[in-house]
């Protein structure tokens, strides 16, 4: 199971597939070459980029990810802007410093984008090989970023969750989450906060929801300050703070609520243009699809007056959800396409705003699964391999379509016809059969229909 601290993630952008997964793929290797003994022996270190990941990943700033990664950096620790500067030095000095300790030759050309193939084992697969001085490779590994941030070894399972007890309401599909939480009286948010309690103790837990609560707000504020056009090239222009700026103009003190929509679409805006330029963000589930949470969050406090307890209700009833999708489907763009990213946070949002708006847990189910509904099928087809178009206005559309699912979901009586679990088994075989082009591999849709200069 995937516990909040997996779910809710504070990091960097622009991708957690594309640049935080390689980042910690890089870093243990790196790891696994001190743990074996050999780090001291290498004298050069070979990536391989496949699929997905070759395809865009110069627009997500991969390879400098992998830089990051080996050279020991964690992402949710670094300064966004020593990104830029570390990956300057290498590229100026030919350097790297293997965890800071061992310093090899090494140049961006030694990340190789291998756009010929894809790798048998996943869309997002990287390789790495370290060799010694006389060119013999000392140790090789492979990894799958299989989206959230999330990597695995080839041929391995997913490390998360390794070495913890077993949670006291385990589920397995909405369906039981639900009965569970009904069947001892409580919310959804209550079966989550004991599991995270089982997990890692109430303090950390409880710590995490706010630390993730203030991250998320900084990030709306900064993105809510900052103009000027985002870089990778398409010169796409920040709009969050202007359009913020306008709404509140338009109608000062309490804006109609037509100019609310628009002030929570400034809000997700504002973390995906931060997203898009590299800043600090928090994976909500993944680095894409990074501001629908948040903004609706924000609404909920804002402008329903929503306060700390509410908040700490919809963080844990959007966790639950997610793990869902975790387990029973996928939140990787390069596996279900962007249903699996804005149609989850979207989910991830309703269910939130149903369970902090006091729903039952049939009403915040139904309130996930029209989330859901309405973005099956969504593509993902970045232009230019940068998540900024469509990324950063899907963000704003799912957070809108997170509240008015709410509001259907609050009005009615928890019944419905489309479980959660039939709605996420559907994204499941959407994305299966959805072609590869719209897969994050920019070859099709909207990548290859915008002209890009
Ligand atoms: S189109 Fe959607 S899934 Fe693809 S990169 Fe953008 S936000 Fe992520």
């Amino acid at each position: 199971m995937y516990s909040l601290l997996d779910v809710f993630v504070i990091g960097i952008g622009p991708s957690s597939s594309h640049t935080v997964g390689p980042w910690e793929a890089a870093r243990t290797f790196a790891e696994d070459l001190r743990r074996v003994g050999c780090l001291e022996a290498v004298a050069h270190v070979r990536v391989s980029l496949f699929g997905s990941l070759a395809l865009t990943g110069a627009g997500h700033g991969t390879d400098r990810a992998v830089v990051m990664g080996l050279s020991g950096a964690f992402p949710d620790r670094i300064e966004p802007d020593d990104v830029e500067r570390r990956w300057e030095a290498v590229r100026k000095t030919g350097r790297l410093s293997l965890l800071g300790v061992r310093e090899i030759a090494f140049a961006p050309a030694d990340i190789l984008f291998v756009t010929t193939r894809r790798h048998p084992a996943h869309s997002n697969a990287l390789q790495f090989e370290a060799c010694g001085s006389d060119g013999a490779v000392l140790r090789e590994a492979t990894f799958l970023s299989v989206g959230g941030g999330t990597v695995i070894r080839e041929g391995g399972t997913t490390a998360r969750g390794a070495g913890r007890p077993v949670p006291p309401f385990p589920y397995a599909s909405a369906g039981e989450l639900v009965a569970l939480a009904d069947g001892c009286g409580g919310r959804i948010a209550d079966i989550a906060l004991a599991n995270e309690v089982a997990w890692h103790g109430e303090d950390a837990a409880r710590g995490h929801l706010d630390a993730v609560i203030r991250a998320m707000f900084a990030c709306i504020d900064r993105g809510l300050e900052r103009g000027g056009v985002l870089p990778g090239g398409l010169g796409v222009q920040r709009r969050a703070a202007e359009l913020y700026r306008r709404v509140r103009a338009a109608s000062p003190g309490h804006p109609s609520t037509h100019d609310v929509l628009g002030l929570v679409s400034a809000y997700a805006m504002a973390v995906n243009e931060e997203n898009a330029a590299g800043g600090r963000v928090v994976r909500a589930p993944t680095n894409g699809s990074a501001g629908t949470v948040p903004a609706v969050l924000r609404y909920y406090r804002d402008h329903l007056g929503g306060g700390h307890a509410g908040m700490t209700r919809f963080l844990l009833t959007a966790s639950a959800v997610c793990d869902l999708f975790r387990r029973n489907a996928s939140i990787s763009g390069a596996e279900m396409g962007c249903q699996g990213e804005i149609g989850v946070a979207s989910a991830m949002a309703a269910a939130g705003l149903a369970a902090a708006l006091g729903g039952t847990n049939r009403q915040v189910e139904n309130a996930a699964e029209i989330a859901l509904e309405h973005h099956l099928g969504l593509t993902c087809d970045p232009v230019g391999g940068l998540v900024q178009i469509p990324c950063i206005e899907r963000n704003a559309m799912g957070a809108v379509k997170a509240i008015a699912a709410t509001t259907l979901a609050l009005h009615g009586t928890g019944e419905h016809r489309v479980s959660l679990d039939a709605a996420v088994e559907t994204m499941r075989q959407t994305g299966r059969d959805m072609s590869d082009r719209y897969k994050e591999t920019s070859l099709g849709g909207l990548a290859v229909n915008v002209i890009n200069c």
